[in-house]
């Protein structure tokens, strides 16, 4: 969300007549957008505010002013505390006022270039329409919901977004249309809590995301459409039921668990169980049998036992995920489990992270050497790094490089995976897509022709 975040920045600031700069020593305006998830994110910012200072003392050197903004959940979270600590900075904005950096940017003193409110009109009306192709061209973000109202109890989300907010339909169709129109062809949904969102249709109604994806897939030029992140409970029948019906979902879903013991779910506030996950992921199973299926993981939450962190290599075990993240706790500033007396030491918490990760990556390279010898559809999204080579994503979101004509840029190309590592797959351009008879990709694949998941695979070793 801050790659989008930071694409609408640039947005607003087009239309002042400011431009990206390839690097840093030529811009006159720095913007560090920030996040505050972790406190190793939150010590960056002020490393690289550090950083920022030195430029700027050289540029003035050479008689150049340069200004300084940070941006998003950190200076939503600490703004004063910026202010303060760092005096190179000349504006704080929250990553709900950042469609008023015009005037942030105009103001003349320090004290008035401070906005962390949540205003109650909605940011997004106040948004020129989006203007720049965005980075990757045609893959882009669209942000359909912000903020969480769930309140783990380990996350600072619901503090530095604020309350659960859904765009309607017509402003994502809006916002979808103009950016087909730039060539974009796949979107990627996001929201805090994506599955959450409730947004209001033309009928007046509330719909929900499922719809939304059925909406969306009719549209011309849209090819793929994915969506992140989104929270187990709210993964309900008519979304599950999109992943059944609609090429264009792809068979891709980041969907977070946590944990896999039931005393530290409840204490996190995740509100399922362990089994109750298994159960979505059944569900999910039964209507895309090769969806590729991704989480993320904290371990050394505050009274983690051992045991609890063996009911989480279980769930590993059991699902066969085919990517991950996973972070060590981190104490986070007014949430309630950084108040817990039972925290972890470190030394616990590195030691269970590399246990995990390894776990974690056994099944992610085990997925994708799965890929070999498959025929796969591949949305190229830039030039390789070699002469002549393309590069894209796979419909399970792994990076795909082969050989290929230039004009195959932008366009979907059907491909054979010829070598499968564990980091990324080397395919043999086949022709564009549609050209190829006899393979079926975006389109469910009959089970015959399923890759294993990792948890077929586990229990073929086994
Ligand atoms: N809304 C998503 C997650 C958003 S935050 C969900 O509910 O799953 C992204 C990830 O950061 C979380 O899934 C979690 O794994 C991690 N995270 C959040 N707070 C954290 C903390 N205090 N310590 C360590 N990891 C954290
Ligand atoms: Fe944070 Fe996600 Fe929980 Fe919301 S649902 S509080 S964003 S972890």
């Amino acid at each position: 969300m801050n790659v989008y975040d930071a694409e609408r920045m640039a947005d607003v600031l087009a239309a002042q007549g400011y431009v990206e700069t390839p690097s840093i020593d030529d811009a006159d305006l720095v913007i560090l957008n920030t996040c505050h998830i972790r406190e190793k994110a939150v010590e960056k910012v002020y490393s690289e505010l550090g950083r920022v200072r030195e430029n700027k003392a050289e540029r003035a050197r050479d008689g150049k002013e340069t200004r300084v903004v940070v941006a998003g959940c950190v200076a939503q979270a600490e703004g004063a505390e910026i202010m303060r600590r760092a005096p190179v900075v000349d504006v704080v904005v929250g990553p709900q006022s950042y469609h008023r950096l015009p005037e942030l940017l105009a103001a003349k003193s320090r004290d008035q270039a401070v906005d962390t409110e949540f205003p109650v009109e909605d940011k997004f009306r106040q948004l020129p329409a989006r203007r720049i192709a965005p980075q990757r061209n045609v893959s882009a973000f669209l942000t359909i919901q912000e903020g969480c109202d769930k309140f783990c109890t380990f996350c600072v989300v619901p503090y530095t977004r604020g309350a659960e907010s859904s765009r309607s339909v017509e402003a994502l169709m809006t916002e979808a249309r103009r950016l087909t129109g730039l060539g974009v062809r796949e979107f990627t949904l996001l929201g805090q809590n994506v599955n959450a969102w409730h947004g209001e249709g033309p009928d007046g109604k509330t719909w929900t995301l499922g719809r939304l994806l059925r909406q969306l897939a009719d549209m011309e030029g849209v090819e793929r459409l994915r969506y992140t992140t989104s929270h187990p409970r709210d993964m309900d029948d008519e979304l599950i039921d999109a992943h059944r019906d609609l090429p264009q979902v792809m068979p891709y879903l980041h969907l977070p668990v946590q944990a896999g013991s039931d005393r530290i779910l409840a204490a996190m506030n995740r509100r399922h169980t362990a089994d109750e996950y298994r159960r979505i992921i059944d569900r999910i199973r039964g209507a895309r049998p090769d969806i590729a299926l991704s989480s993320d993981f904290i371990v050394g939450f505050p009274g983690e036992t051992d045991a609890d962190f063996a009911a989480t290599m279980r769930l590993v075990d059991d699902i066969g995920f085919a990517s991950a993240f996973s972070f060590k706790y981190s104490q986070r500033p007014g949430t309630p489990a950084a108040e817990q007396a039972d925290q972890i030491p470190e030394q616990v918490k590195a030691d269970r992270l590399a246990e995990l990760q390894a776990a974690l990556e056994r099944d992610r390279a085990a997925f994708n050497r799965s890929m070999a010898g498959r025929v796969i559809d591949v949305l190229v999204e830039r030039r390789g790094r070699q002469p002549g080579q393309m590069a894209g994503k796979s419909p399970y979101l792994q990076g795909v490089h082969f050989d290929a004509p230039d004009d195959i840029l932008g366009q979907m190309a059907t491909v054979e995976v010829i070598e499968a590592s564990a980091g990324s797959l080397l395919g043999r351009y086949l022709g564009p897509a549609g050209s190829v008879p006899d393979h079926a990709t975006g389109i469910a694949p009959a089970p015959a022709e399923q890759p294993p998941s990792p948890q077929q695979r586990n229990a073929n070793a086994a």
